[in-house]
This record gives C-alpha cells, structure tokens and sequence, in this order.
C-alpha cells in the first residue's frame, strides 16, 4: 500500500495543471503518472511501483537520485545566501567558483561563462550573443541562424524557432531569420552511401543552404554533436569536419548545443572534445546540476568574448537567476561527484562500450531495425518490416504502445518517432544495463502482440 492516493492526485492535476508537451485531452481521459520518490537509479510512483529510470529524468540526472552531498551543498547554500543577482556588478562565491572550473573543463579556447536557468535561455541568450558579436563586427546584417530538422534547442519563441520541429514551428514559434537543414540521419537518408561519402554529402546541404540564404546574412550554425530529442541520431565520421570547415570558409560561428551530450555523457566533459570540434559557443544544462536545480551555462569561445568585453559596451540582457548561488553551489557539488567517482572514464571505458554490446542482444527482434548508441544515448527503431526496412505508416503510435509496456514492466524509456530512446544516469552499471536490456526485450514482444502479429 502507498501513503498516496493517486486517484486524489490525478483529479487535481487534470483539473488544474496544464503540462508540457502533452495532449490535454487524452491526459484528462488517461490521467497522469505521480513520481513521488526516486533512489539512486529508480523512480517510484504514487502506487509504489518502481520503475528503472533509463531516461535520466530527461536525459538530465547524470549522477542518479538521492545524492546526499547535493542535498547537503545545497542546504549550506541556503543557509549562507539563498539568493542574489549577479547584475550591476555584483556576484556570488559559487557562481565565480563555478564559471572558472568550467572555463578549465571546456575546450580550447573557450574561457568565459554566461550563466541561465535553462537550455532554451542558454540558446536564447547565444542568439542574443551572436547577432551582437557581428553587430559589433560592423556586419549586422548576419543574422540568420541555420540549424536542422529534428534539431531540439529548447522551447521559448526564439529557441523554437531555430530547432527543428515542425510541431512546434506550427504553434506560434516560427520567427524570421531560422534556417533548417536535413539532419545526417543515416537510418532514414544514407541508402546505400558508405559513411564518409554520406558524411559528405549531408554537410552539404549547409553549404547549399548558405549559397542560398548568402554567407553575409548568416550568422552561425548550431548543431547537438548528437541530437537528442530528435530521435539519437548520431552523425557519421567526418561529418563534423566537413561543417567546420564550411563555417570557416564562409566566416559562420559554430555553435554546438551540448545541453544533452555535456558533463560526460558522450566519455569526455563534452562531446566537442570526444569528437574533436572547436565551437566559438557551446550551450549546456541538464547534466550540470544533475537536474536537482535549474541551471544553464553557455560557455562562450574566445573570438566572440573578447569582441563583447573589449568593444561591446552593455550586454543588455540576463536572468533574475543567473548565476544563483544555490544552483551554483549544487552544479560544483555534482561535478565533484562526476569527478571523483570517474564516471566519464567509466563511460568511456565501460558501460558505454558495454550499452553498444548489449543493446545487439535486440538487434534480431523482429520489430527492431536498428540499435544504435554513442557513450550512453542510445535507440532502438521499430520498424513495420525489417526488410528495407519499412517504417510504420502511422509514425509513432508504435513507439508509445513499445514505451508503455516498458513502463508498466518497470522500465522508463522514451519514444520518439518508433524509436525507443535511453539515456540513463552515468552511475549505471553493467547489471542496470542488462536489466534494461531483458525488459526491452519483454517489452517488444508485448508490442507484437499488441499489433496482433
Ligand atoms: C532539453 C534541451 C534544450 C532545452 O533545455 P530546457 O532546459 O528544457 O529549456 C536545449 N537543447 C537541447 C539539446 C536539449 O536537449
């Protein structure tokens, strides 16, 4: 028996909360899901089931649940100064701790920190900094950002705007000067095109969106090193290489959004360095408090910091909560614990390596047609017919009845498209993985009977 009563709950949230990315209507009819406990890699619901959390929250609790160093360096925190702003020349201790450790952390080059309280601010605040960086440049006609279909950069207007989501740009956030292009996404485009000539091939499709738009209006692009959201979809070697060197050549800042793959998901701090990219800005969130407090941080190269600090007058812009000390406080006290535990190296070297192994235990599933991971993000495509293979024609719908019977096996994936989506806490271990693996599989063949086949 559990202490709550989730018919109680259900009533209240259904009739006054409004949620994100949900359907209202069906979440009235279904009701919703009560989290009101979590320990070290499982969430546990209001009837007491616990449920493996492969999905980090949202891809955000990179050192799992109930850390007590957190709660603690948060509660100090508080009690010192729970609160003040870092405008007009004030700051705080952990938010100046914190803006130089990452400076060290973060790839040649970038030493500099402008702090927000998510990664949609994060991309907010980039778009701010880029038009202003060539504003000052006396170019203040670049002003088009160009990302990719699928691309996920958050959702205010602005963030919206320049991802890659349909839906999104269909409900009010379709602003002028955001340019997509086709992502490289090897499972829908590749065809028959070994990796470097498709590496190849769909960088060029920004060098044809800049003939096209004109490189003097473009002020940068942005790219998740590995999009998230968008479904995993991870880019083929040297698909990088040939991005930055089309930026270079056409005098366009790289942006990378790390707001998924930093703070080691990737087995490195960044996935720019385990990739090798050079961005004049990277945007980050998520895994830098582990979730347990709001934080962005956009670290922010040096082309475009020394132009704003020498040349640039007042940066008008920032958040009530930029750089909040407790959120600093907590953000420090989480990369202690990434640090200290090794878990990028286990990434690395271990359960990462050990995800690819296993997540080939599904691969002759009848409805999987293909696994697929970097570090620890990972997808598993459903598809209607492993040979071709043939995609389901209501785009979808299979990936929630898969996600469901995951769930109610006590197993918390994600489905985006037919894709079944992990991205667990860096502290998994081998035997978490293994559990993920044999639910998945139960999971899947309760999808085929679902489908009746
Ligand atoms: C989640 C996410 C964002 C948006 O972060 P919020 O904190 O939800 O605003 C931006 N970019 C990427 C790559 C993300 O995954």
């Amino acid at each position: 028996m559990s202490e709550y009563d989730t018919a109680a709950f259900w009533d209240l949230d259904v009739s006054h909360h409004l949620h994100p990315f949900t359907d209202y209507k069906s979440m009235k009819a279904e009701g919703t899901r009560i989290i009101t406990a979590a320990d070290g890699h499982y969430i546990i619901d209001s009837d007491g089931n616990r449920i493996l959390d492969a999905m980090a929250g949202l891809w955000c609790v990179n050192v799992g649940y109930g850390r007590q160093e957190l709660v603690d360096a948060a509660t100090k925190q508080m009690k010192a100064l729970p609160y003040y702003n870092t405008f007009f020349k004030t700051s705080n201790a952990p938010a100046a701790a914190l803006a130089k450790r990452l400076a060290e952390m973060a790839p040649d080059g970038i030493n500099h920190v402008f702090f927000a309280n998510s990664g949609s601010e994060a991309n907010d605040t980039i778009v701010r900094m880029v038009r202003h960086y060539w504003a000052l440049e006396g170019q203040p006609e670049k002003q088009i950002i160009i990302s990719r279909d699928y691309g996920y950069h958050g959702s205010t207007t602005v963030a919206a705007s320049m991802g890659g989501m349909a839906g999104m740009h269909h409900q009010g956030a379709a602003l002028p000067d955001f340019v997509q292009i086709k992502p490289p996404y090897g499972f829908l485009h590749q065809g028959n095109m070994d990796d470097a000539t498709f590496a190849e091939t769909s960088a060029s499709w920004l060098e044809a969106a800049i003939t096209e738009h004109g490189a003097d209006h473009i002020a940068a692009f942005i790219a998740e090193p590995i999009q998230g959201a968008g479904g995993v979809i991870i880019p083929p070697a040297g698909y990088f290489d040939h991005i930055q060197r089309i930026c270079r050549d056409h005098n366009i800042l790289f942006v990378a959004d790390e707001v998924i793959t930093g703070y080691g998901r990737t087995g490195q701090w960044f996935a720019s360095q385990t990739m090798g990219l050079a961005p004049d800005l990277i945007a980050t969130a998520k895994g830098l408090t582990s979730g347990y407090q709001p934080m962005s941080a956009v670290l922010v190269g040096d082309r475009v910091a020394r132009r704003i600090i020498d040349d640039g007058g007042e940066f008008y812009h920032g958040f009530t909560y930029s750089g909040h000390p407790v959120a600093a406080a907590v953000a420090l006290a989480n990369l202690d614990i990434i640090e200290k535990e090794g878990l990028i190296t286990r990434v690395r070297e271990d359960t990462g390596p050990y995800l690819a192994e296993a997540l080939e235990r599904l691969a002759d599933h009848p409805l999987v047609g293909e696994v697929r991971s970097f570090g620890l993000l990972a997808s598993i495509e459903l598809v209607a017919d492993k040979n071709g293979p043939v995609m389901f024609d209501d785009e979808g719908a299979t990936g929630v009845i898969c996600r469901d019977h995951a769930i109610n096996r006590g197993l918390m994936m994600r489905a985006v498209r037919d894709g079944m989506i992990l991205s667990p806490p860096l502290t998994f271990t081998r035997d978490d993985i293994d559990t993920v693996i044999a639910i998945a599989r139960d999971a899947l063949d309760d999808t085929l009977i679902t489908l009746g086949r």
